[in-house]
């Protein structure tokens, strides 16, 4: 599958927004014969996955964590390349280091021998009930990954198909309770049920679906690109330039042009149209609706449905450098709260800035001496927060809950740490409405549950519009990387070939 880049007269796609699902769907659509131009208001590619450079420090502003390495081999592979000419993926040991309130720590990796006496440690009763637990994450993903991730979910035929198997599979149990009808231990409950956190959900409310992450891992490991995740955005960048797709960076599209009911391009803020043949939107699929797409268009996806919808959380992010090594700090750690259900309540169903907090702290210094001038550290630390419905005023309240966190911290993985900040950036929920113009500042779309998941996501070819189609956190199957680049996936069966 090569492009004839001498072509002219191959139909054009105008894709919104150069996050994962963008770049993916640019590379697929690309080899077989298409030309790209992809718009993005922001000044590079990568979308949430952005890069901020600060004296010498490297700051991935927000994924670190790639599950499943096959999805983007792929992406080269369909352009006869090779991802290793272009990135390096190194493995991380532990997956995460868990540390509780208590001060307590479990150190999850993917050796079936190191889980077991990790977990014997806090409960011996439950080695048992993880290995059952395990197989039927496998079960899961089997079904949930290899049979549904790349499949559409245009018609409720393709949803009526599956019913049976999630029924058996027991879909309709949230994470929390799958993994507690295996895992007795209510530490161990929440080192096996915390994962829809890194996708948008609440282990309470989350399908027990997203239980497959742990088979994921296990089965294929959890790992880090070497210069971190923009060098992975940068690889495919360039691949995508080689390929011959154009970038539009500091654009925004303010609408999809629509005649006789189907999608002819894009309008730029700056009044220019971009003709073309279909358009993608990588742009948040609440967004995409509610403001790109006019209300005369839209049956389904109106804006009273929007407005209902449940919009996963939001994030704060704190970006630091420090001039002092901390050579214990795992590359990733998850800081354990003293409150787990009830943190969780507040932040998706009361939208309530609590006082106490959970926190994922990333150290890719720990792997990548890169990262950070000789002798330093370049963390960034995030906490799950409410999306804007709290109505917190992150303009005014940001600096005080980063210094909440930073006190967190000293006092419990890094000592003295006020003393030794370099440098310091944040992101608020309110730079995800303004910055990605994602509806709320939700980070990850769509909650992911039961009710808003397959059939019942904005579909991956619009039920609104002729040649419009969706890839990224909010349509099918959902937020995080590997969902992401099988959302552009979903694509290649839905797109014929280019004449
Ligand atoms: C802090 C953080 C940490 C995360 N950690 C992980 C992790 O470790 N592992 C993992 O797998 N996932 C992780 N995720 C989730 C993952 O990053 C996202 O689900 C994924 O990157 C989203 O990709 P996307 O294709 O939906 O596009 P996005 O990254 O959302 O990009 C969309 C782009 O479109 C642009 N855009 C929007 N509207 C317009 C418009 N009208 N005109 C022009 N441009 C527009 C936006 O500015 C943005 O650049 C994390 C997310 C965050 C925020």
């Amino acid at each position: 599958m090569s492009v004839d880049l001498a072509r002219t007269d191959s139909p054009h796609v105008a894709i919104i927004g150069a996050g994962f699902g963008g770049l993916a769907a640019a590379i697929r659509l690309l080899v077989r014969g298409y030309r790209v131009t992809i718009v993005d208001r922001l000044d590079q590619p990568g979308g949430r996955a952005r890069v901020f450079k600060e004296d010498g420090n490297t700051f991935d502003a927000g994924p670190t964590l790639i599950t499943a390495p096959f999805l983007f081999d792929e992406l080269w592979e369909l352009a006869g390349k090779r991802r290793a000419d272009y990135v390096d993926f190194v493995p991380i040991d532990p997956f995460y280091r868990i540390r509780f309130d208590s001060g307590e720590v479990f150190n999850y990796t993917g050796d079936a021998d190191s889980m077991r006496s990790e977990i014997a440690r806090f409960n011996p009763d439950d080695v048992d009930g993880y290995e059952r637990f395990l197989k039927k994450s496998e079960r899961i993903f089997d079904v949930g990954f290899t049979e549904l991730g790349h499949v559409p979910f245009g018609k409720v035929s393709d949803m009526a198909r599956i019913v049976p198997s999630m029924v058996a599979l027991e879909s309709y149990r949230t994470v929390f309770s799958l993994v507690s009808k295996y895992i007795k231990d209510p530490r161990l409950r929440q080192v096996f049920s915390f994962h829809p956190l890194l996708v948008g959900g609440n282990p309470f409310s989350t399908t027990s679906i997203y239980t497959l992450i742990a088979f994921l891992e296990r089965k294929w490991g959890v790992w880090y690109a070497m210069g971190g995740t923009g060098a992975l955005v940068k690889g495919l960048a360039d691949l995508i330039e080689e390929l011959g797709g154009a970038f539009r960076f500091g654009e925004t599209v303010n609408e999809i042009t629509v005649a006789a009911g189907k999608a002819t391009g894009v309008r730029l803020e700056s009044g220019e149209h971009i003709i073309s043949d279909l358009v993608v939107s990588n742009a948040d699929a609440a967004w995409t609706y509610k403001h790109l797409l006019g209300p005369e268009h839209r049956r389904r996806w109106t804006d009273a449905k929007i407005d209902r919808s449940k919009l996963s959380m939001s994030l704060f992010v704190w970006y630091f450098g420090t001039d002092r090594k901390y050579d214990d700090i795992a590359h990733h750690t998850i800081l354990l709260g003293p409150r787990y259900r009830k943190l969780l309540e507040d932040i998706f169903r009361n939208h309530e800035l609590a006082e106490d907090f959970s926190l994922y702290l990333h150290r890719p210094t720990a792997t990548d001496a890169s990262m950070a001038p000789e002798g330093n550290e370049a963390f960034y630390v995030l906490s799950p927060v409410p999306h804007l419905d709290s109505g917190t005023e992150w303009a005014t309240k940001s600096e005080q809950y980063r210094k909440q966190i930073e006190k967190y911290l000293e006092r419990t993985v890094l000592p003295r740490l006020s003393e030794h900040i370099t440098v310091s950036r944040t992101l608020t929920p309110q730079q995800f409405l303004d910055d990605y113009l994602s509806l709320k500042g939700s980070a990850f779309s769509f909650e992911p549950i039961l009710t808003q998941s397959a059939y019942f996501r904005p579909h991956n070819k619009s039920e609104e519009v002729e040649g419009l189609f969706l890839v990224g956190a909010g349509t099918h199957p959902g937020a995080g990387m590997p969902g992401v680049l099988s959302s552009a996936r979903v694509l290649d069966s839905l797109i014929p070939d280019a004449e």
